[in-house]
């Protein structure tokens, strides 16, 4: 007898599922339908060819792809996909999971003054109070990624003179709960800058304590008042502790683009940070002339620069699709979940993805399929071929189960994700968690 209840109802969420069991009726993506149509002189992609199958996970991997009708071992664990869209594990590239007003009382962000300085100054007096909330906030945060269909994340955290390293012991606490359906890699973050709160003691503390993937930074010109210093600091400080870096850029080109100038200079003498750098945000980017961006991407593609962008509205867009069709790794996050920088923040990569197809692709069956890169990094069922590249066997067995026809309806329609699953376990399923925390 199939056992549907798995996947479909809330009470049972977070079942443990056992070591091997198999999926059915899961829909994958087996290629594009082209179509010729009398008023266009090409043939078209009109839609996106589907079968459904039977998956057998096993030791965390999709251990065989097999056809719907297969014939499953008496005794085997089995359950009921219904159909849904099969695709792979959503990434926060971007996240600050350390402190929020999610999972509190609402608070919107309050105007300001002074811009930073201001959000600043109210972070000093806000952040020894959230301490004692800090992991259950992150445990809301989780709950509220993986119901959005994320596993695996990238998340800054707070090294400052007020939470020292009280945030980063909170996280590291929450995150080892979890790990076993969320794959997340830590930020040292020093957010009320490097040199500005003095907190290079901190950081170095902080990066000594093990389980850190990169050093972060804000706005060294803005922050730190001297942005040679301030960065070959960051720099020396990623090289003794074998870590990567990932610093927010917010400032104008004026102060930007010698920044990236002279952090990619630090990168060409030392090939050890190549391929392990990101630039978070980088408003710059977008106030440059084409010429001047083809270059720049030019020289970040050729060190292995990794652009993160929380895909911000409004003003000048980002663009995001020529720096990725330029070959430079682009990565998605949510930045804020509902707190004092920002309002917003719902950690639904789909949307990003969606908002992305809306800003810079055209709403085609092919280039909203093409957009679902962006909130999976870029690991897609089909190929710009649409050949069909995943899943395969052998790979990690992360994915989201949800009711569409396709990666472009996805896209476009926003789907409630159904069932999430990392690494053969399953994260989420059900509801929806409720943005209202
Ligand atoms: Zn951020």
């Amino acid at each position: 007898m199939i056992d549907t209840s798995i996947i479909t109802t809330p009470e049972t969420a977070f079942a443990v599922l056992p070591e091997a069991y198999y999926l059915r009726n899961v829909r994958l993506e087996t290629g594009f339908v082209h179509e010729r149509k009398s008023w266009l002189s090409q043939p078209v992609i009109t839609h996106t060819r589907t079968e459904l199958k039977t998956l057998h996970i096993a030791a965390a991997k999709i251990a065989a792809i097999l056809d719907a009708d297969a014939v499953i071992p008496s005794g085997a664990a089995v359950h009921d996909a219904q159909g849904q869209l099969m695709l792979p594990t959503f990434r926060d590239m971007h996240i600050h999971l350390d402190k929020s007003f999610y999972g509190g009382p609402w608070e919107a962000s309050l105007p300001t003054e002074h811009s930073i300085a201001d959000r600043i100054a109210q972070e000093r007096a806000l952040l020894s109070g959230l301490l004692p909330v800090a992991q259950e906030r992150t445990a809301a945060m989780v709950r509220l990624m993986q119901s959005r269909g994320t596993t695996i994340c990238r998340t800054h955290c707070n090294v400052d003179p007020v939470s020292k390293l009280g945030n980063l012991e909170h996280l590291k606490a929450s995150l080892e709960r979890v790990k076993d359906t969320l794959e997340a890699e830590i930020i040292v973050f020093p957010q009320h800058g490097l040199l500005a709160s003095d907190s290079v003691g901190l950081v170095r503390e902080a990066l000594a304590s093990g389980g850190v993937g990169y050093l972060g930074g804000v706005d060294p010109t803005s922050f730190d008042k001297d942005m040679e210093k301030s960065l070959d600091t960051t720099v020396a400080l990623a090289l003794e502790f074998g870590v990567g870096l990932d610093i927010h850029f917010h400032e104008g080109r004026e102060a930007a683009v010698p920044t990236f100038l002279r952090l990619m200079g630090h990168m060409e003498q030392n090939p050890q940070l190549r391929g392990n750098v990101t630039f978070s945000h980088a408003f710059a980017l977008a106030e440059l002339s084409a010429p001047e961006l083809a270059d720049m991407v030019a020289r970040m593609r050729a060190l292995g620069v990794t652009l993160a962008t929380a895909v911000p509205l409004g003003r000048q867009a980002m663009p995001l699709r020529e720096i990725h069709e330029a070959g430079v790794d682009v990565i998605c996050g949510t930045d804020s979940v509902i707190d004092w920088w920002d309002s917003f923040g719902n950690c639904d990569m789909l949307q990003k993805a969606n908002e992305i197809a809306r800003l810079q692709y055209r709403s085609t069956e092919f280039d909203l399929s093409r957009s679902l890169g962006y909130a999976t990094g870029f690991v897609t069922p089909l190929d710009d071929g649409g050949v069909q590249v995943w899943p395969k066997v052998g790979d990690d067995a992360s994915f989201n189960l949800l009711p569409a026809s396709c990666s472009a309806e996805a896209v476009a329609r926003l789907p409630a994700r159904g069932a999430v699953f990392h690494k053969g376990r399953l994260a989420h399923a059900g509801r929806e968690t409720s943005l209202a925390g």
